[in-house]
């Protein structure tokens, strides 16, 4: 079994304390790795090696910074391979979908940034005769990066690739269930050229490691992604210190269907909204709102495409769901499908666990809930989609509008100008009409309400990890 390391100033190293806790494979139910449990001893040596790096990265050319993480980019991508396998064993995804999305989204976060840094410019103000105001942007210093499980080395270089980018050092956590591609990206990014302490990962939970990290007076910015909950702690802690703090939280996103959209589209790219990754995307369509006149048309035909979905070993090419990420997570899926029939829904798919080693839940639907309830006010981040009627836009609207969230919404129509009114009226950060999970990286990326302050994405995590100087010269 692998006992996987902590990467800190340019080495793998054991946790000082010497404390693991084991990494259960989800497809099969098994313990998979060792992860070391981290402590402050850990993050103190992690504090001095970016203190050190610090000077040499934020001054190296800009160039160079660029090559360097091209290079990683590059070697993110022959590795594909390894790291789609680890990235599968780890979280449950099928193995092909690590293939697809999740490895070679993460070569293109660095590659984006390392081509955005050589094209970020600062602003410069000129009021004619009087005086001249620029702004200089330079590095925000020691930042930390948290991520979350369910797309794990994506989201962990979707953090940590503008950070660096920026000519920042970075002591990074992902998370305690999916560690092992943040432990292979260590050695990569030494075999790119990164110089040691710029990049600093450290394993652990969250409670300990990651707090630590949030709470450390060095880091100067805080991004982290995760539950609305968890963020809603390390908001205030970060604040407490005026820290720079990016959220990304949950969402309970709706997917609106009107009925004069394309169905065949509607309905295909809905079945993938609700169920790619298990359902544990943070942008997947969770309630499913359908105009009255097609309702049932549409649940017809999505109930017959639901058939289709084979749910089976991540392994294996023909799954088109893998497991769940843990057994807490499976129970918690699992609990929310029998509190939706309590509160009166009717299951019309899947709805139950399914019997072998590992952690497997069917892709369930659920219709006949109220609006309000906690089924379809409450994330439950599995392959849980509620089916819930309107009878026009306004009412649409409103039931879109009606949870905590406002992470992402889908609408489906074929009136432009409804498209626009509708996408203006939905609490989102991110409107997708007619598609969903399109992404162009120069975009703003985050939620409104509940589900994060601030964005990541383009040249708003540039900023975001650089600190403005405005400079003013009177002529
Ligand atoms: P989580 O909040 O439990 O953990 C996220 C990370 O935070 C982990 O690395 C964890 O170890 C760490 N952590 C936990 N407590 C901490 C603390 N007190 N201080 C610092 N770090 C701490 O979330 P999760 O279960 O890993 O991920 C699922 C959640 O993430 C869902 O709510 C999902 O919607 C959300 N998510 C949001 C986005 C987005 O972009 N908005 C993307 C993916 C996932």
């Amino acid at each position: 079994m692998q006992k996987i390391q902590n990467f800190v100033n340019g080495e793998y190293r054991d946790p000082i304390k010497g404390d693991y806790i084991e990494n259960i494979e989800p497809g099969t139910g098994k313990v998979f790795a060792q992860v070391p449990n981290s402590t402050q001893e850990d993050l103190d040596l992690a504090v001095e090696a970016s203190k050190e790096a610090f000077p040499v990265w934020s001054r190296m050319a800009v160039d160079k910074r660029s090559r360097i993480l091209h290079k990683l980019a590059d070697l993110i991508d022959y590795n594909l391979d390894d790291l789609a396998l680890m990235e599968s064993r780890d979280n449950g995804k099928p193995l092909w979908l690590a293939k697809a999305v999740d490895i070679p989204r993460a070569s293109a976060n660095f590659r984006f940034y390392a081509s955005a840094i050589v094209n970020f410019s600062s602003e410069a103000q000129v009021s004619e005769g009087f005086m001249v105001n620029y702004t200089r942007r330079s590095p925000v210093g020691i930042v930390g990066c948290i991520s979350p499980w369910n797309l794990p080395l994506y989201l962990f270089s979707w953090k940590i690739a503008p950070a660096l980018a920026m000519g920042n050092c970075v002591i990074a956590k992902p998370s305690e269930l999916t560690p092992m591609t943040a432990f292979l990206l260590g050695k990569l990014s030494k075999d790119a050229g990164m110089p040691n302490g710029v990049l600093n990962i450290l394993h652990g939970e969250g409670k300990s490691i990651g707090q630590a990290i949030v709470e450390h007076e060095v880091t100067k910015a805080i991004s982290f992604t995760g539950g609305t909950a968890t963020g809603r702690i390390v908001g205030a802690t970060a604040s407490q210190q005026f820290k720079k703090v990016s959220l990304e939280l949950g969402g309970k996103n709706p997917n609106i269907i009107f009925a004069d959209c394309d169905l065949d589209e509607a309905v295909k790219t809905s079945v993938k909204s609700s169920f790619t990754n298990q359902g544990e995307i943070c942008l997947c369509g969770s309630r499913i709102l359908v105009e009255d006149s097609i309702y049932d048309e549409f649940k017809a035909r999505f109930l017959k495409e639901c058939e289709k979905i084979v749910v089976g070993d991540p392994m294996n090419a023909k799954s088109i769901m893998g497991a769940l990420v843990s057994e807490d997570h499976l129970n918690k899926v699992d609990s929310y499908v029998l509190l939706a029939k309590e509160e009166g829904g009717k299951v019309l798919h899947g709805g139950n666990r399914i019997a072998r080693e590992g952690f497997y839940y069917e892709p369930t639907v659920i219709e006949g809930l109220d609006k309000n309830c906690r089924t379809n006010q409450e994330e439950i981040f599995g392959p849980v989609v509620t089916l819930n009627k309107f009878k026009n836009e306004e009412e649409a609207i409103d039931i879109a509008n009606s949870t905590r969230y406002g992470l992402s919404c889908t609408i489906w129509t074929s009136d432009l100008k409804r498209a626009h009114r509708v996408s203006h009226a939905v609490q989102s950060g991110i409107i997708w009409v007619n598609c969903w999970l399109v992404r162009d990286l120069r975009t703003p990326f985050g939620g409104m309400k509940d589900s994060g302050i601030g964005r990541e994405g383009g040249n708003e995590a540039l900023r975001f990890f650089s600190e403005p100087q405005n400079v003013c010269i009177k002529l």
